[in-house]
């Protein structure tokens, strides 16, 4: 798995209210990569994470997954290579309600009509922890079991790697440094690619590769 992003760029709005809220972003990204990227709040963080991951499209620049330019994708074909190739993990959890830590778990193989594989779910959410939890509902669950079952959801469709914005931003530093050593493990163990957003600089200097952005522009910091 190989992604190449070049010169990515987002601009919102036109004339006065313009903001360019990245400029000519360029990174590449290798299977095995353990990523950070760190900023102020509104330097174009979340933007760069939407984009690497095909959640929208750049205004400008090309997003290369493979060889293949994702930004070219219709709609449908977008949406049906995020889920089967990307998973993103969200500060605020983003679990449904209603629905039990399983259901939850195992809901973007339902928008593909696919069945779990059973003792790949078990695996997964026994090294997540949450093995136990899955018939619970999300409220009846901590805020850090919660992320874990966010993780165990971004990580069913066997995704090559993994978008997070700023996911322990929502918990206690405990359940924090938990999710964080949860999400290292799923890095070391699984070999998947992890790109990370963060505030904290302990959680940024975990990752192999640090990155920081400013007013939309983008370098890598990484300390040899
Ligand atoms: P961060 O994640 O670093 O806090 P964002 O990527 O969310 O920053 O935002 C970067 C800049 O783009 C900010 O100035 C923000 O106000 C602006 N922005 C983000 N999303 C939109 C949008 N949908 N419409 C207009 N401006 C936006």
């Amino acid at each position: 798995m190989y992604i190449e992003a070049r010169e990515l760029s987002k601009i919102y709005g036109s004339g006065e209210s313009q903001v360019t809220a990245l400029n000519r972003a360029s990174l590449k990204i290798t299977q095995g990569d353990f990523l950070s990227i760190m900023g102020p709040s509104g330097s174009g963080k979340s933007t760069l994470l939407h984009l690497l991951s095909g959640l929208d499209r750049p205004t400008s620049g090309s997003l290369i997954y493979e060889g293949k330019d994702i930004c070219r994708l219709h709609d449908k074909e977008l949406s049906v290579f995020r889920r089967q190739g990307i998973g993103f993990i969200f500060q605020q959890f983003n679990l449904l309600p209603v629905l039990t830590a399983r259901e939850n778990i195992i809901m973007p193989l339902l928008l593909d009509r696919k069945k779990p594989d059973e003792i790949y779910l078990e695996e997964l959410t026994e090294l997540l922890g949450i093995h136990e939890r899955l018939t619970h509902l999300p409220h009846e669950l901590s805020g850090g079991q919660q992320q874990r079952v966010a993780i165990a959801r971004a990580l069913i469709a066997k995704p090559d790697v993994i978008f997070a914005d700023e996911p322990t931003g929502n918990l206690d530093s405990q359940n924090g440094s938990e999710v964080m050593e949860t999400l290292k493990n799923i890095h070391e163990k699984m070999g998947k690619t992890l790109v990370i957003i963060t505030h904290d600089g302990r959680i940024a200097r975990m990752a192999k590769r640090q990155f920081m952005i400013v007013d939309g522009n983008l370098s890598e910091v990484t300390e040899s």
